[in-house]
């Protein structure tokens, strides 16, 4: 059969798999429903035919429904594509040959039951509509469509052929055409059932692209963000980021009349951290330094890298009481600080300059009065802390 060219992310094996994980769906009910049909088979049979062959017959439709079934359970219980693999469409469509044939058989017994007037047609409908079904529920295997009915037709036909049929050649005719109409028919399903198929693969293809890209976007957008507002070495805040925080805070302030203060600190003689021992430590050492006054802070403090060894902090409504204690505690904590990669003998101190910031005194002039405030804390000895005015 020719097909249109699969869409992008779709393969041949995925729309062979897909379609037998269907077909075993649709067949898990239709084997309910056919052990029903047995008993019916008995009921009709059982006068007519001898106990062994009606018991053969449902011994062999039986063991071909159990046959189905397993087949079936395995396909529905692994991903279509390992059913696949492991050659369960081929035995599913040896399974619908052995169905065909079987239901071939009960033709042929329904043709020996002795007295039965328009038998030859109403076994020549049966079978159609036998025909017809098997479409339906075989509609995503087109092997398997072909192989029931072959298996079907093959044994009627051959019954049929034993003795002249007891039917009109105007029934035979429409029959024939019937049976033409069903191929067609058949053709069309599968090639809808597939199409079917194909389109949801696809769907599934495509919004897993989406959201394989969609979660790249993000993380694309995250870093961007990270980049655009934090300094890379230390993660903290860089002067923008921080001025635009420190404008909200503003406007907050504003509202509430409160208070904040700002502290500068800086640390002490860094540039004989980075003489004595290198860059690369120098570099560790600010971040270390930096993650130490992060642990310090409250979650609305704000940290910003201002310049290469200095940091900016803002505490929204804070009084100088609690920013000497924050200032405090900071300066204690980077005394103390130690890390297990620093070289032997560090010693890391910083001095702070503290200035309130209230809402009516503009950023730029609060940070100038912190910075005098550091600066007479470095001329007084460092490691300490000052506040302006
Ligand atoms: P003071 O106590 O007066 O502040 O002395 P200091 O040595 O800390 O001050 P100075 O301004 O003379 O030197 C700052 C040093 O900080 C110089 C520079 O090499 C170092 N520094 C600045 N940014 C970085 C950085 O990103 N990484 C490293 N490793 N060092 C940095
Ligand atoms: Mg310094
Ligand atoms: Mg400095």
């Amino acid at each position: 059969m020719r097909h249109r060219l699969l869409p992008d992310g779709v393969s041949a094996q995925d729309v062979q798999a897909e379609c037998l994980a269907r077909m075993a769906r649709r067949e898990s009910t239709g084997i309910q429903s056919n052990v029903l049909g047995l008993l019916v088979v008995v009921l009709v049979m059982g006068p007519s035919h001898p106990a062994w062959l009606v018991g053969g017959f449902v011994a062999l439709r039986l063991s071909v429904l159990a046959y189905l079934q397993v087949i079936t359970r395995r396909v529905l219980n692994l991903n279509p594509p390992e059913a696949l693999a492991q050659g369960l469409g081929q035995r599913m469509v040896l399974g619908l040959a052995a169905s065909g044939l079987t239901w071939g058989f009960l033709a042929w017994m329904l043709a020996d039951i002795p007295n039965w007037a328009l038998q030859d047609q109403l076994m020549l409908m049966l079978l159609t509509v036998t025909s017809a079904m098997a479409l339906i529920v075989t509609a995503h295997l087109a092997q398997g469509m072909a192989a029931f009915n072959l298996g079907l037709w093959a044994v009627a036909g051959l019954r049929f052929s034993m003795e002249p049929l007891a039917t009109s050649w105007p029934f035979l005719v429409s029959l024939l055409v019937y049976l033409v109409v069903l191929w067609l028919f058949g053709r069309q399903l599968y090639s809808q059932a597939r199409d079917a198929v194909i389109a949801d693969l696809r769907n599934r293809h495509l919004s897993a692209a989406l959201e394989d890209s969609n979660a790249q976007l993000q993380s694309a957008l995250e870093q961007a963000m990270a980049l655009a507002t934090k300094d890379s070495l230390t993660q903290a805040l860089n002067r923008r980021a921080f001025l635009e925080r420190a404008h909200l805070e503003a406007a907050a302030m504003q509202r509430d009349g409160s208070t904040a203060s700002l502290l500068l600190l800086d640390l002490d003689h860094f540039k004989a951290v980075n003489d004595r021992h290198g860059h690369a430590t120098g570099d560790a050492v600010l971040q270390q330094a930096c993650a130490s006054i992060k642990a310090c802070l409250r979650e609305v403090d704000v940290l910003a890298r201002w310049g290469g060894e200095e940091f900016l902090l803002l505490l929204p409504r804070t009084e100088m009481a609690g920013a000497l204690q924050a200032a405090e505690r900071i300066r204690a904590s980077l005394e103390r600080a130690q890390h297990p990669h620093w070289p032997e003998g560090l010693a890391l101190t910083a001095s702070i300059g503290i200035s309130p910031w209230p809402a009516a005194l503009p950023l730029e002039q609060a940070i100038g009065l912190a910075d005098k405030a550091l600066y007479r804390a470095k001329s007084m000895g460092r490691n300490r802390i000052d506040i302006w005015p």
